[in-house]
């Protein structure tokens, strides 16, 4: 369940909603209340509320759950529509609430699926720990609409959010996806194909700031790469100090954030025939000077991105003196 809805069950407790709309319930026990069911008739009450872990239970209708839950049941409301009948605030979070739970069931699905814990070996990700705490996930495609539907999603939602193409299917088919975040906020997801399909690709809207930059902001020299597998495996490889732009262009974001306090930038883009990467990280550079931020730039062996230096047998060692090495 998304994090907006904890926070607004945090704000609004069920016992608290209850009372506003004046259910009676008598204490029993440390935690608990007992009252007549506003879900069926009753004389003798059978309907119990449990304050400390915010949940009620009808031993006369067999009903039980949450907030959320008690809302759907009392309206006749699906989960969406309780959620936006509990505020403004719920509404404009709706979007978030459903990215929230489309990123927690793709990484439930992670484990469930060979070929994508097989690709990300494959780009050289084999910690598991690691895996999880950037929650990566894989959409198999075909079972998220069902998935989010059951929970009282539209089709139009999705839709607009981006999650499933105008045909239904799954915008993330087959791929790898990464939420992104600002702090704990979810503002898009990023998937990338293990398959033939086209490599990779973002939802509607913003890609956000740097990729985990909350981690690096008070890190006096920090690596910027330019795709998420070659965070990852720098990270795998014991480098804390690591963000990415996703993509060679940064945002004004971005780069706002690279300038936000002193620091040494360590740029680390591909070293590809046609240079691309490497202009690139020319220009990122005089930027970042032209704002009194030192850059430097690390060159890897001709033909390599970091994920591939480490993929073909690179290790930190290695790479630790490419960054020492690394000129402005
Ligand atoms: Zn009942």
């Amino acid at each position: 369940m998304g994090e907006d809805v904890e926070a607004l069950k945090r704000r609004l407790p069920l016992i608290e909603y209850l009372r506003q709309h004046n259910w009676k319930g008598s204490p029993v026990g440390r935690s608990e209340f007992v009252g007549l069911c506003p879900l069926h008739e009753e004389t003798r009450p059978s309907f119990y509320v449990n304050t400390r872990k915010d949940v009620f239970y009808c031993h006369g209708c067999g009903q039980g759950g949450d907030l959320i839950r008690f809302i759907q049941l009392s309206r006749h409301l699906s989960f969406h529509q309780s959620l936006v009948c509990l505020g403004p605030q719920t509404i404009t979070a709706d979007a978030v609430a459903v990215l929230e739970l489309a990123a927690a069931f793709y990484q439930q699905q992670l484990d469930c699926y060979p070929e994508a814990l097989r690709y990300l070996y494959q780009r050289g990700l084999h910690d598991h720990t690691l895996i999880r705490e950037l929650e990566i996930g894989y959409a198999p495609g075909g079972i998220l609409r069902r998935h989010l539907a059951a929970q009282g999603y539209t089709f139009d939602l999705l839709r607009h959010v981006g999650l499933l193409n105008e045909q239904g299917a799954d915008a993330f088919y087959q791929r790898i996806v990464f939420p992104l975040r600002s702090g704990a906020d979810l503002v898009n997801l990023y998937g990338r194909s293990i398959g033939t399909a086209f490599a990779h690709r973002f939802l509607p809207g913003a890609k956000g700031g740097l990729y985990a930059w909350e981690k690096v902001r008070n890190c006096p020299a920090v690596i910027l790469v330019e795709g998420l597998f070659d965070y990852v495996v720098l990270r795998q490889a014991g480098f804390p100090n690591v963000t990415c732009s996703l993509g060679t262009h940064l945002n004004a974001d971005q780069f706002r954030q690279l300038c936000d306090g002193p620091r040494t930038v360590y740029l680390t883009f591909d070293v590809d025939a046609n240079q691309s990467g490497q202009q690139a990280a020319e220009q990122l550079s005089q930027r970042l000077g032209a704002h009194g931020i030192a850059a430097r730039r690390v060159l890897l062996p001709q033909g390599h991105d970091p994920n591939s230096f480490f993929v073909e047998g690179g290790n930190a060692q290695q790479f630790q003196s490419l960054v020492e090495a690394a000129q402005p």
